[in-house]
């Protein structure tokens, strides 16, 4: 007797549409495939059939993805500028019409950040529990677009505020309008003035204690604290 195998849910009903869509496969095509794991229809799929069929799905994709490159002629660019990750998942094909932009779009943030096309389908998969982006439908393509472009601001604002401390720290302007030397956070005198314990924060590293350190120390000096 077969092991007992549960049946596929309705989320991975709608993802195998999806991925067998975005892989360009036809009705036709999907129905042999269907046959050749031993259903007629999705919804009959349980859990060992649905991996089964996806891997052949996603075979039949890189096949005829690799054919396509031999003979590439069209005018969409398949992506893979992101180190060497498009292949892995899948973001060496030319991407479908309408996820065109957005992909291109996710793909600019990615390299801005210099992650790879896995962190998007980790991000996809997280959201959505698909995969691949690849993978993904119009509006979980935008979502996670969108998921991207607050990391990324959030990581610039991050970079702006450490470029700040660099910046103090390199000047040769202390904070009480004195001169002090680059490389060292503040002037000998507003140095000697700290308490012990916040002169010695000072040691921190950036982005592990120094800023909340100089911010303390700015402030106990300005005599906010
Ligand atoms: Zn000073």
């Amino acid at each position: 007797m077969a092991n007992y195998s549960p049946k596929i849910t309705t989320a991975q009903i709608k993802m195998i549409q999806t991925v067998r869509r975005s892989a360009g496969i036809d009705d036709d095509v999907y129905s042999e495939m269907k046959k050749s794991v031993g259903v007629s229809s999705t919804t009959e799929l349980d859990q060992r059939r649905f991996q089964e069929l996806l891997r052949r799905i996603s075979k039949l994709q890189k096949n005829a993805s690799r054919r396509r490159s031999q003979q590439e002629t069209g005018s969409r660019q398949p992506y893979k500028k992101v180190h060497s990750s498009a292949y892995k998942s899948g973001m060496h094909l030319a991407p479908a019409e309408d996820k065109a932009l957005m992909l291109s779009k996710i793909e600019a943030i990615l390299t801005d950040l210099s992650l790879p096309w896995s962190y998007a389908d980790a991000t996809a998969k997280r959201m959505f529990g698909v995969d691949l982006l690849r993978w993904c439908d119009e509006t979980q393509t935008y979502k996670v677009l969108q998921a991207l472009a607050v990391y990324q601001k959030r990581k610039a604002g991050k970079m702006e505020e450490a470029a700040f401390y660099i910046k103090e720290l390199r000047s040769d302007g202390c904070q009480c309008g004195g001169r002090k030397k680059s490389g060292q956070s503040l002037c000998y005198g507003c140095y000697k003035k700290l308490p012990a314990d916040l002169a010695k924060a000072l040691w921190r590293k950036l982005g592990n204690g120094y800023e909340q350190a100089y911010d303390r120390a700015v402030a106990w000096l300005t005599g906010e604290e």
